[in-house]
């Protein structure tokens, strides 16, 4: 019997023109997003832990309690300096908010990074024994030393992350044109869903009945991806058109219940068991 629990690591507000962006050319999203005015509500930096029989899978990890700290986002970078307000106390890092749930961080087989951006990898350095899964199109964005431009905060990965980078190898799944089955039982699917980042990848899980997408920034809520409202800093318009494309067919061909980290609404549709329903 498997069982998913959103967890909330501390909230964030990024600019309207983050959230929802009036462009499609990339430059003049991210000016947009810099010389906004305007504030979104503050939104929960979400995470997830998945109790699976074959072991623990955690799908992102959070933000680090550090991260508002004088010195720790670059201090020549205008977009991590200014255009994000973090609030996350120690005690809401991913590490203390599984213990308080009664499970230890050691414990977890593998962690599922949908990508690298620092409010979804702020809370690696508690999974030192597990096994860090990342597409290889993140690994290389991440880790290359022009990270830190692009928001992979690479000065702040622990030194032991040696991330497995997993390969699209097992064909198509439902509406996903290439996919990897994590697990032995078949049900946890790894697919990728680019156009926030080049490298972005989300996790299904086929519970009985119906699917729980867990997509990270794939989309900002669950109305942005019906809506097919791209982000402000997304790396492609036209590509994070692609991948809300797919989700809204999985929605279609299957009863699922979609999980964003920056959606408000995600731990409530998991706990009351909201499918999505599409128009
Ligand atoms: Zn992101």
């Amino acid at each position: 019997m498997m069982k998913i629990h959103c967890i909330q690591t501390g909230d964030v507000q990024i600019k309207r023109r983050h959230q929802l962006a009036r462009f499609r050319a990339r430059p003049a999203r991210a000016l947009d997003v810099i010389v906004d005015a305007h504030w979104s509500p503050r939104l929960p930096i979400g995470c997830w832990l998945i109790e699976h029989p074959e072991g623990l899978i955690v799908v992102d990890t959070g933000e680090s309690s550090n991260a508002n700290d004088p010195g720790y986002q670059p201090w020549w970078h205008p977009f991590m300096q200014f255009c994000e307000r973090r609030r996350v106390e120690p005690e809401e890092e991913v590490g203390p908010s599984l213990r308080a749930m009664g499970f230890d961080p050691k414990d977890v087989r593998w962690v599922v990074m949908t990508h690298m951006h620092g409010d979804h990898a702020g809370g690696i350095g508690h999974f030192p024994n597990s096994t860090i899964l990342l597409s290889k199109l993140e690994a290389d964005a991440a880790l290359a030393r022009t990270g830190p431009l692009t928001g992979y905060l690479n000065m702040h990965y622990p030194k032991w992350l040696r991330p497995t980078e997993i390969a699209f190898t097992d064909g198509p799944w439902e509406s996903f044109n290439r996919s990897k089955t994590l697990t032995e039982d078949g049900r946890v699917h790894i697919v990728p869903t680019p156009g926030h980042t080049e490298g972005h990848m989300s996790l299904v899980v086929e519970l009985e009945g119906h699917c729980v997408l867990i997509a990270g920034d794939a989309s900002y809520s669950e109305m942005d991806m019906l809506q097919g409202n791209v982000d402000g800093v997304a790396f492609s318009a036209s590509v994070h058109h692609d991948t809300t494309k797919r989700m809204r067919e999985l929605c279609c061909r299957r009863p699922t219940i979609t999980q964003f980290a920056h959606d408000p609404n995600s731990a409530d549709r998991l706990s009351e068991l909201r499918f999505t329903r599409i128009a």
